[in-house]
């Protein structure tokens, strides 16, 4: 019997963790999970958590208002030490690359115990975009003892870094494993919960924002450009989840709140956000997670970034960079929206997952 750590505080690796959580726990004999929850982010974290009925052990409540990077660091590796010293953990899981993340691995590393890196070799080679991802990423492969890539790019960036071959096993994203998580009458359920709000599957375009690198006037930028847009495709619904980010919440709030066909939701329960995936005409979105999780629609995505490490999605055609830049965000838009859903809806064979990620990973976990 094994003890293994799932050390996570964000929505997305609670999304991408999730279906790892549940393929261990289907073996009581071989493991004993242990999930810590940093609350990174307390309430979504927390609301995706019980979606997927799951509960942590261990929740760390490391968040404080305006906190800097370095005070959220020192916060979050005091209260997983004290986990660490009481515990007896034979390998921690982390995934991703948020603040989380880095604490869960180097608390690991100090103490010894393997770390296990879900969704290893992402990189922009730009440590500045996404921020402070592109960094955290990159330290945490230099002590991963095993590393989950989603793709075979992701496993060249590891090899290009030296990373030693034989601990690198592509396994596919655990973000499509999720999306078959819902059946399709939960993500059909949602309809009812749209139709409360006013909001009809069609003519649907679904945005999200909330990253650091586009605080400040980029979202300026970016909401200059919803604006025309909403104007301009009066027949269509702008749906926006405000992340609750104080940064992005109060802009999004004062722009938009007099727009009828913009509608400005809370942060939305999963199969909420997957039922607007898969009717969306068009997504317009500087979400990681979002850029893996359309191409299972077709859906095409205008990413609000100026660089991606998700550059399968661009390959395959489903999306196109327009960073914060108000004429491209339009013109890519509006490439889309000027046409029909049937015309624009993508077939594509979704080239970051098959959603068997999570049982390749119990597997090579077996294994090793
Ligand atoms: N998501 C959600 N509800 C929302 C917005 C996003 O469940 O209101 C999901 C989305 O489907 C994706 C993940 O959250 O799986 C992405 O999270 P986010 O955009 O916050 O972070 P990122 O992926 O950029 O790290």
């Amino acid at each position: 019997m094994k003890n293994i750590a799932f050390i996570f505080g964000t929505r997305p690796e609670v999304i991408k963790l999730a279906p790892v959580i549940l393929e261990l726990k289907k073996y009581p004999e071989k493991y004993k999970v242990l999930i810590i929850n940093t609350e990174q982010q307390k309430e979504l974290s927390n609301q995706t958590l019980s979606y997927f009925g799951l509960k942590s052990d261990y929740n760390l409540d490391a968040m404080r208002d305006n906190q800097t990077l370095c005070g959220v660091q020192i916060r979050i590796m005091k209260a997983l030490d004290e986990v660490f010293n009481k515990e007896n953990i034979d390998a921690a899981i982390v995934q991703g690359d948020t603040m989380t993340v880095l604490c869960g691995a180097l608390t690991s590393f100090y103490n010894k115990i393997p770390v296990l890196h879900v969704e290893a070799g992402l990189r922009s080679y730009n440590k500045f975009e996404p921020f402070p991802e592109e960094g955290i990423r990159q330290m945490v492969s230099r002590i991963a003892d095993i590393n989950f890539a989603p793709t075979e790019a992701n496993k060249e960036a590891l090899l290009k870094e030296n990373i030693r071959r034989d601990t690198i096993h592509v396994v596919g994203n655990t973000v499509i494993d999720a999306l078959s998580c819902l059946t399709k009458n939960v993500v059909e359920a949602s309809r009812n919960f749209f139709i409360s709000k006013g909001i009809s599957d069609k003519n649907l375009v679904l945005i999200t924002v909330h990253r650091r690198e586009n605080h400040g006037t980029r979202l300026d930028n970016i909401i200059k450009a919803i604006t025309y847009l909403a104007k301009k495709y009066s027949d269509f619904t702008f749906v926006i989840p405000v992340h609750p980010n104080p940064n992005v919440k109060s802009k999004i709030e004062s722009a938009f709140s007099t727009y009828k066909n913009v509608k400005l939701l809370p942060p939305l329960e999963y199969p909420n956000l997957v039922y607007l995936m898969k009717h969306a005409h068009l997504i317009l979105s500087d979400s990681g997670g979002i850029q893996e999780e359309a191409p299972a629609f077709g859906c095409p995505v205008v990413v609000l970034r100026y660089e991606t490490e998700r550059k399968e999605g661009i390959d395959a055609g489903v999306s196109v960079l327009a960073g914060a830049d108000y004429n491209k965000i339009i013109l890519e838009s509006e490439k889309i929206l000027s046409k029909d859903i049937k015309q624009t809806r993508l077939k594509v064979k979704n080239p970051y997952g098959d959603g068997l990620s999570a049982c390749r990973i119990e597997k090579l976990i077996d294994k090793l």
